[in-house]
């Protein structure tokens, strides 16, 4: 089971995930990657959660939470585990520190950082995005070339 983030903006307002069911919320959060293996159905549904978590009111709350307490499974702000951990080297290269052990305050300054660098966050994506092709197209050859067994 996906564990959700108790993410809650200062008016109160909840992240969308919490207002879905648990079941529901497993099939559009729940995994990493697209591409492990429920097919088509579970793709898209996994494309729809990133959809909602782009139009959440704490996305960006969300995915700073997500970097600093590495959460290693899900959709978390949009992003599945590697693109965090891709966006977390960014931030570290230009000077945000992750402290672990101030949890509240350094997602404040990542959540900081996050919204005054929303470009940050696309090349993330973008560069997750170019990595899942080319799984897929591996995949894709590996599956269509043909055997060698003899028997
Ligand atoms: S950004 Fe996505 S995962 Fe995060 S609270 Fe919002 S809906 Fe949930």
């Amino acid at each position: 089971m996906r564990v959700a983030q108790d993410v809650l903006r200062s008016d109160g307002e909840l992240g969308w995930c919490r207002v879905v069911p648990s079941r529901l919320a497993d099939l559009l959060w729940g995994l990493d990657d697209p591409a492990d293996d429920d097919g088509r159905a579970g793709y898209e549904l996994r494309r729809a959660g990133v959809r909602i978590c782009e139009m959440c009111p704490v996305r960006n709350q969300c995915l700073a939470l997500s970097m600093v307490k590495e959460a290693q499974g899900g959709i978390h702000g949009g992003l599945p585990l590697k693109a965090r951990r891709q966006l977390k080297k960014q931030a570290t290269a230009v000077g945000i520190g992750f402290d672990a052990r101030n949890v509240a305050m350094t997602t404040i300054a990542v959540k900081h950082w996050l919204d005054d660098r929303p470009e940050e966050i696309a090349k993330a994506r973008d560069e997750e995005n170019t990595r899942r092709r080319e799984r897929y197209a591996r995949r894709a050859h590996g599956a269509a070339r043909p055997s060698t067994r003899s028997d």
